[in-house]
């Protein structure tokens, strides 16, 4: 099983600034010390067991507590609440899903399509609707996606983002042609010619570690124990092992009716899991505050995310206090999902993300990188997400949410709670509930594999540069990660 895990919280003053720039943002303005909670020490029973302190968790306890004041339920988190992807993320709270429509289309047919985009985009107001109600002050503004087309593929591939969406009715994405865009941002093209852009309602930007320490206290409010510093070293049917990494040397046993595994990209190093995620490392950066007068020149609102349609994902919002935080992939696959805090800090991909940002709105210039970090996405062999539920045994899995995790696991937590009530409902019918994904091939096919789909991305934005056509590489990859 995992030894102790080498960036396990010492309490010392850079511990937050390791992890990223928005738990950082917490300690340095004083909301948050990131001390942790006490650990789990001796057995215990719970009707509820949680594993994982993020934001599947999190929700999971949420929405149990909520509906059932008199259920029992625990969350054991390693590290502490917020240390996973739930404290790192690009802060993109999307309708976005790993699998496209079309996608699930083809293997459940248009109206479970239909109802799973219906239900992505009414989460994104849930997460809105969820933190007003409980105060948690998480900067979250609904000012939509700004998805930037920058050459002849890029223009192909946001025209036929918007046909699909008008196929299944649900999303209301507008294309916005080059004088609107050309008149609105400082955003370039990559052929000479100015950027078109599709826009995307259904996005509100986040301060993600806000909002997932604020959730984790709500949650122990309304009675949830959260136990920090406990590593879960393993589980079956009514029973999770753990050992606490407080010094305490104490071990112990949950009894536990529902056991709910949520370590999402971490699973890579549990053996009951291992083959079912491949951690794929997501790293960002953020510029020290800009001025008012770039922004304008820059054009990107309070609220708003961007992108653009290359194929190495690129993502960022304009934070609050007015940076840029500004991520992507890159980073490489390790072999036997081998995870390591180094493989969160990658000096090209911080080079290439810089570089990314000036090209995109060179009104950037010479603007301060004052943080770098990264994280483990979680991704299943199809890349499809999925929230499993075993009413046998009372086991259940939630993730691989691959890059999307951010409002998805709201839509899990709440499904999970009907799952685990026995609960027949339309979230228990959309068609990622027991999804189940193929495991991922044992070394040397998955070190191979996961490179191969980085390095081809690469070549693909490259190819598409070089012709101006859309790349044949993107569409052969393209079909194997959802799409
Ligand atoms: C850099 C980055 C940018 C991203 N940007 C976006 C975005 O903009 N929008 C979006 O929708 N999604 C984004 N994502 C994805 C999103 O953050 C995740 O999908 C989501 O946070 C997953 O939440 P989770 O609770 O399932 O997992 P996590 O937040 O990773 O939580 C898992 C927890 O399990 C704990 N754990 C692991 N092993 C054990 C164990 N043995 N015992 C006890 N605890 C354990 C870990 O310490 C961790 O805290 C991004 C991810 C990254 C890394």
């Amino acid at each position: 099983m995992a030894g102790a895990h080498p960036t396990v919280t010492d309490g010392s003053p850079d511990t937050s600034r390791r992890v990223s720039f928005w738990l950082d943002d917490l300690v340095v303005r004083g909301l948050d010390d990131l001390r942790p909670r006490a650990a789990l020490t001796s057995n215990a029973r719970f009707d509820v067991c949680l594993i994982g302190g993020g934001l599947t968790a999190l929700w999971t306890a949420y929405s149990l507590a909520k509906r059932d004041p008199t259920l029992r339920i625990a969350v054991l988190e390693r590290e502490f609440a917020g240390f996973g992807a739930s404290g790192r993320n690009g802060g993109w709270c999307s309708a976005l899903f790993p699998q496209s429509a079309t996608s699930i289309e083809r293997e459940h047919g248009f109206d479970q399509a239909q109802a799973m985009r219906r239900a992505m985009i009414d989460t994104v107001d849930e997460v809105g609707r969820v933190t007003a109600l409980e105060q948690i002050d998480c900067d979250y503004v609904k000012g939509g996606t700004v998805l930037f087309a920058r050459n002849r593929p890029q223009r192909e591939l946001a025209a036929a983002e918007v046909d699909e969406a008008r196929r299944f009715g649900v999303d209301a994405l507008e294309y916005w042609e080059e004088r609107a865009v050309g008149s609105r941002f400082g955003a370039t093209g990559l052929d000479g010619t100015a950027p078109a852009a599709v826009y995307d309602p259904d996005c509100a930007r986040v301060q993600p570690a806000k909002l997932v320490r604020g959730l984790a206290r709500v949650v122990e409010s309304l009675g949830v124990s959260v136990f920090e510093r406990t590593e879960v070293v393993g589980w079956s049917a009514g029973r999770v092992q753990f050992r606490a990494l407080d010094g305490s040397g104490a071990e112990g046993t949950v009894s536990s009716s529902h056991v709910i595994v949520a370590t999402e990209g971490y699973g890579a190093k549990l053996p009951r899991v291992r083959r079912r995620i491949l951690p794929l490392y997501s790293l960002m950066i953020a510029t020290e505050p800009l001025p008012d007068e770039v922004w304008s020149e820059i054009g990107i609102e309070h609220g708003q995310t961007f992108s653009d349609y290359r194929h190495l994902l690129v993502y960022g919002q304009r934070t609050a206090d007015n940076r840029f935080a500004f991520g992507g992939r890159g980073a490489s696959y390790h072999w036997g999902s081998a995870m390591n805090p180094a493989y969160e800090r990658v000096d090209s991909v911080f080079t290439h993300l810089h570089t990314a940002l000036r090209d995109l709105f060179p009104a950037v210039g010479d603007a301060r990188v004052t943080h770098r970090w990264g994280g483990p996405l979680g991704v299943a062999r199809d890349w499809n997400a999925t929230a499993s539920y075993n009413p046998k045994t009372g086991v259940g899995f939630a993730g691989a949410y691959v890059g999307d995790g951010l409002s998805t696991t709201n839509l899990a937590g709440r499904t999970m709670a009907d799952l685990v009530q026995g609960v027949e409902s339309d979230l228990t019918g959309l068609p990622w509930v027991n999804h189940r994904s193929p495991l991922w091939e044992p070394e040397p096919l998955r070190f191979l594999g996961a490179n191969l789909g980085v390095l081809g991305m690469q070549f693909a934005d490259a190819e598409e540069r070089a012709t101006g056509r859309p790349s044949l590489v993107a569409r052969a990859i393209g079909r194997l990660t959802g799409h």
